[in-house]
């Protein structure tokens, strides 16, 4: 269902008042966890004044170490949701179990599901009967056609409302975090009729690459990126090395400009 042969015409999903997909290039951004309402609302404030169309941050999160900052929970949805109403901002969050889908669903706009979870079957069916527009990653180590697959499952459960998210992969090469697969944005664009967008920030892992890779996503065709940023970095509770500062957001907006006021 999520093939181009079913469906020739591009797939816009809509929530709050962005669309993802079409002719406009969307920036997606946020810190990559909820921290604090001071945390988040000030780095909201600086993403929304320079463009982004939607804000991201993280409540649950899915960390490597059990001893890492696993996410505010449900205080974090909250914060999300004030700094929505404040600065009327359509927000994107993680979920990462069933039984989170239904809070999830109260208080944000938009659901991700990480990398990890790519393959959640019970998951991407929950999402999927929620009818909540779902910005779906690709796994670590997922193939395109696993992707599709995944995608499928939330089609199938009653949802078309997916947006696609290439995030970089694990390749052998060590000297960024993962590899961010270009190929397949351009893959995607031939073979799917949903949208497609980059995450350069754990594609890389390294903020000083952030925005020459944001350029790269633009250029091959996605349909926007999802980028995390962070006012104090060196603070950040998780992924602080691959965040943009408040001045590198507002240079990644300035290069994209002609790609974000497309017609
Ligand atoms: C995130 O967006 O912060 C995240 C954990 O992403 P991924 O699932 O792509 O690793
Ligand atoms: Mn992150």
């Amino acid at each position: 269902m999520v093939s181009r042969e079913v469906q020739a015409h591009d797939t816009v999903v809509r929530f709050g008042n962005t669309a993802v997909g079409g002719n406009k290039f969307a920036v997606i951004a946020g810190p990559c966890s909820v921290e604090s309402e001071a945390q988040l609302m000030a780095v909201a404030e600086v993403v929304k004044k320079h463009g982004a169309v939607a804000l991201r941050g993280g409540a649950y999160k899915p960390r490597t170490s059990p001893y890492d900052f696993q996410g505010m929970g449900v205080e974090g949805l909250k914060l999300l949701q004030k700094a929505k109403k404040e600065l009327n901002i359509p927000t994107v969050s993680e979920v990462m179990e069933v039984s989170q889908v239904e809070s999830l669903c109260e208080y944000v706009d938009c659901l991700q599901i990480g990398a990890r979870n790519m393959q959640n079957y019970a998951l991407l069916k929950a999402v999927g009967e929620s009818k909540k527009p779902v910005l779906l990653k690709r796994g670590l180590s997922a193939t395109i056609e696993e992707l599709l697959l995944a995608a499928e499952y939330i089609y199938d459960a009653g949802n078309p409302n997916i947006i696609l998210c290439e995030r970089g992969i694990r390749t052998f090469e060590t000297a960024t975090r993962n590899t961010l697969d270009l190929n397949a944005v351009a893959y995607l664009k031939q073979r799917t009729h949903l949208p497609v967008v980059v995450d350069p920030s754990h594609g890389t892992g390294v903020r000083e690459l952030v925005i020459p890779l944001s350029r790269a996503a633009a250029a091959v065709g996605a349909d926007g990126i999802i980028v995390e940023s962070h006012l104090n970095p060196c603070e950040a509770l998780s992924d602080g090395h691959q965040a943009l500062t408040g001045p590198m957001f507002e240079q990644l907006m300035q290069e994209l400009k002609p790609f974000v006021e497309a017609a």
